[in-house]
């Protein structure tokens, strides 16, 4: 498989990671410390003046600490990248990077079907700082040229995105930044992981990542990250000091185990949700299905041109609408009913009353979430038994 779409188990395994730890410890210990302290005033002044011997020592929690950064150089690795860095949540890790590179009177693009706290944050807190934005029709590069002003700073879309696993084509979104020298582009590539797709290689900025999501993996722990150019990343690091969404050094510790089997997990959950799309793709229940490893997706020629495997999340419209979608989710005996994914057990969600619950049946299919729409969040369970979970609960519609 191409170096630019995946990852090697290997570097899931140890990169970032010195050989020998401290107390000889194989695994990484978690140094939980809300502070460091110094041996005398004179170290302190050597630090504060940039001549400590050791640059990279601590001072405050809120500006570092040594378990998170091993997990950052390890992300920084995966994703290709120069630099990487950790936040307490993947909003954490999306609002400080959008405050680290915005100011007022510039202006953001961002990609439509996108994580509705990121379309809030855009469309109702930037413009409070001054910033303006334009919304695009999801993967719609061709639109970018236009959208592009003298003032735009940065281009935003997920790849794939949720609920509906379009994917974007990366190598033109980037080309067409790189072309306005002050663009920036970002993608928040949570659902690809970069065992699946690692935007840098296609010439994108930024990768952001909810961590919450297949990096830590486990439905446990809140995260995320940002790698990029260590220009960029040092921006945003500056700002977590000050906003002071750093991630916990605990946490760290469990995104850096899950990071150990993160290929494990994810090309399992990569052939599980194959195996689950083809299935549903074929039952009478369903009206249609959405994953960009099947044919039938409108992304799928992008997707097998920058993707090493599909991702697990499959998203399906159940015939019958609002009642026979719930009724499938709630006979699920498997998939727990909750708003995640990305985690070593299923998860199963009807946006239409959950994330979309507050509009009407009309306002939800002008934002395009359709009444019978299911999100469905591949684990690690067997594929059989999750084809069997769903063939049951369907046959209860
Ligand atoms: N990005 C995507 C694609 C998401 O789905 C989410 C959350 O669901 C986020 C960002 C925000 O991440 P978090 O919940 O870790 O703050």
């Amino acid at each position: 498989m191409s170096e630019r779409k995946t990852i090697t188990a290997t570097d899931a395994v140890h990169a970032g990671e010195a050989k020998h730890k401290p107390c000889d410890a194989v695994a990484m210990p978690i140094v939980q410390t809300a502070t460091y302290s110094f041996a005398d005033t004179k170290e302190i002044v050597s630090y504060t003046a940039g001549h400590h011997p050791n640059p990279d020592r601590g001072e405050y929690g809120r500006y570092g600490n040594p378990t998170v950064s091993v997990v950052e150089r390890r992300l920084a690795a995966l994703e290709s990248a120069e630099d990487a860095v950790l936040f307490s949540s993947g909003m954490a890790a999306v609002t400080t990077s959008l405050l680290a590179l915005l100011r007022g009177g510039q202006h953001i693009v961002l990609f439509e079907d996108c994580y509705r706290r990121t379309l809030e944050f855009v469309r109702e807190i930037l413009p409070r700082f001054g910033v303006s934005y334009t919304l695009l029709p999801s993967g719609d590069v061709g639109a970018l040229a236009d959208a592009l002003r003298p003032e735009t700073r940065l281009v935003l879309s997920e790849s794939p995105t949720n609920p509906y696993v379009s994917c974007i084509d990366l190598e033109r979104l980037a080309a067409a930044c790189r072309s306005r020298r002050t663009v920036k582009s970002m993608i928040d590539a949570t659902i690809a992981t970069p065992v699946n797709c690692r935007p840098t290689t296609f010439g994108v900025d930024l990768v952001v990542h909810s961590a919450t999501k297949y990096l830590a993996g486990h439905n446990d722990v809140l995260a995320g990250v940002v790698c990029g150019p260590s220009g960029l990343v040092s921006l945003i690091r500056d700002l977590r000091g000050v906003l002071g969404g750093i991630c916990d050094p605990h946490a760290a510790f469990l995104v850096g185990r899950s990071l150990k089997t993160l290929t494990l997990r994810v090309r399992h959950q990569n052939a599980s949700a194959m195996l689950i799309a083809e299935w549903l793709q074929k039952h009478p229940r369903i009206e249609r299905v959405y994953y960009p490893g099947l044919p039938s997706h409108p992304s799928h020629a992008i997707a097998r041109t920058q993707m090493a495997g599909f991702g697990g999340v499959v998203s399906f419209v159940v015939k019958g609408g609002l009642e026979a979608a719930s009724r499938v989710v709630d006979s699920m005996k498997l998939a727990l009913i909750g708003p995640s994914f990305g985690g070593v057990e299923s998860l199963i969600e009807q946006p239409a009353v959950m994330s979309y619950y507050e509009m009407t049946t009309e306002q939800r299919a002008a934002v395009g979430i359709a009444d019978g729409l299911v999100r469905f969040s591949v684990g690690i369970e067997d594929a059989a038994d999750l084809i069997g979970d769903l063939e049951q609960s369907l046959a209860a519609v």
